[in-house]
């Protein structure tokens, strides 16, 4: 979907300045969005607003500081977002590299608030003007691990798919069209920044940003509720409708623990 001068619609992406978010914003740029950038690090975000203006001088483009922990943040980004914008990309997020039963309140708590609580709020902020304009996509950037019983990251991601997927069968027909993009292991800022050892991970099942944005979008526009970019993860979705719960389980805490490195 090309946007033609003029008619230029506005995109709000959490999570823009690494990895799947900032992937989207160049996607968006090039198809000829305005967007808002949100995330906590500003000098990255204004980085990325330069290099973007730099190859598409007729967009607005705006950054937004803000740490979705902290409620008077998440709060500003919510009234961006109630005056109305057209597409939404919850993707800011992070794991957690230790068990339910070691991490701390504080950790599980700020997770909630990043996975479960901004996303949420930010969805239904911008539901009223999108059914009012009869136009609006929202893709909440969940993850495989939603299907499967890895620990506190995996709940949070359940939680976003299941949304994604009610809110996709009560807004058909409306114009607005939701989507969970559910990918498998990709290669951005995320296990670095949880402390993941990922070094055994077969290299095949590495995506990259570009790759699972890209397959998002045509997702979205096809009318799709849930995106599993790449062939592995396609195969390892019929596994896993396949497999009985109790070995799901035990597959989903065997892969936590293997991510740990202390
Ligand atoms: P990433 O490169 O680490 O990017 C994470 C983004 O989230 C950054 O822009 C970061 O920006 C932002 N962020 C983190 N905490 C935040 C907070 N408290 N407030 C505001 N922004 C915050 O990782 P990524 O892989 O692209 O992650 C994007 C999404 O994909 C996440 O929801 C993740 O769960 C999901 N996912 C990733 C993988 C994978 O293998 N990489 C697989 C499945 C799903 P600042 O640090 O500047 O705030």
């Amino acid at each position: 979907m090309t946007i033609q001068r003029g008619l230029r619609r506005t995109a709000l992406i959490t999570g823009a300045t690494s990895g799947i978010g900032e992937s989207f914003s160049r996607l968006l740029a090039d198809q000829g969005f305005n967007l808002i950038l949100v995330a906590r690090d500003i000098t990255r975000l204004d980085e990325r607003r330069r290099e973007l203006n730099q190859k598409h001088p007729e967009l607005l483009i705006e950054t937004m500081r803000a740490d979705l922990t902290v409620e008077p943040d998440i709060r500003t980004v919510e009234s961006r977002v109630a005056q109305g914008i057209d597409v939404l990309i919850n993707n800011a997020g992070f794991g957690i590299n230790k068990s339910f039963t070691k991490s701390s309140i504080e950790s599980e708590r700020e997770l909630m608030a990043v996975l479960v609580e901004s996303p949420m709020r930010l969805i239904h902020h911008a539901i009223p003007t999108m059914l009012q304009n009869s136009f609006g996509i929202i893709i909440n950037v969940s993850s495989v691990a939603s299907f499967i019983a890895g620990g506190s990251y995996s709940a949070a991601k359940s939680y976003l798919t299941v949304l994604s997927e009610s809110l996709h069968s009560e807004l058909q027909g409306t114009g607005v069209k939701v989507l969970a993009l559910c990918p498998g292991f990709t290669r951005t800022e995320f296990h670095q920044r949880g402390r993941m050892r990922m070094n055994g991970l077969p290299k095949f099942l590495w995506l990259s940003a570009d790759f699972v944005s890209e397959a998002a979008w045509r997702d979205v526009q096809r009318g799709k509720a849930i995106s599993v970019p790449g062939w592995q993860y396609k195969i390892l979705m019929l596994i896993l409708r396949l497999l009985p719960r109790p070995l799901v389980r035990r597959y989903g805490m065997n892969a936590k623990s293997k991510q740990r490195k202390d």
